[in-house]
C-alpha cells in the first residue's frame, strides 16, 4: 500500500465514522420522539378506558319509564311512593324495600 492509498483509506474510513455518528444522533431523537408520542398514547388510553367504565357502569343502571323517573325522585327527596305509606316521610338514611320495588322492580 503506498502512502497516498493509506491516507485516502484513512480519510474514507473518518467519513464513514462522522456518517455512523450522525445517523446515532438521527436514531436518539427519533427515539425520544417515539418514547414522547408513548407515553402521550399511554396518558390518552387510560383517559378513554376511564370514559368506557364509567359509561358501562352508567349502562348497567336499567333506563326507568318516566313515571318510574319521578317516583324515584320523590324517594329520593324523602318520601315514600309505596302503596302502603304513599307520600310519608323517610326517616334519615332510612330506605323502603317496597319503594324500591315499585321504582326498580320487575313487575308493574
Ligand atoms: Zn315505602
Amino acid at each position: 500500500m503506498e502512502k497516498n492509498q493509506i491516507y485516502d483509506k484513512f480519510s474514507a474510513i473518518i467519513m464513514e465514522m462522522q456518517s455512523v455518528i450522525s445517523e446515532t444522533k438521527e436514531m436518539r431523537q427519533l427515539i425520544s420522539t417515539l418514547m414522547e408520542e408513548n407515553a402521550e398514547l399511554t396518558i390518552e388510553n387510560e383517559h378513554l378506558r376511564n370514559q368506557m367504565m364509567t359509561k358501562k357502569t352508567a349502562k348497567k343502571q336499567p333506563r326507568l319509564s318516566k313515571s318510574r323517573e319521578n317516583l324515584k325522585k320523590l324517594y329520593e327527596s324523602g318520601f315514600h311512593v309505596c302503596n302502603a305509606s304513599y307520600g310519608r316521610r323517610l326517616d334519615d338514611g332510612e330506605s323502603c324495600l317496597e319503594c324500591l320495588d315499585i321504582i326498580y322492580g320487575e313487575g308493574k
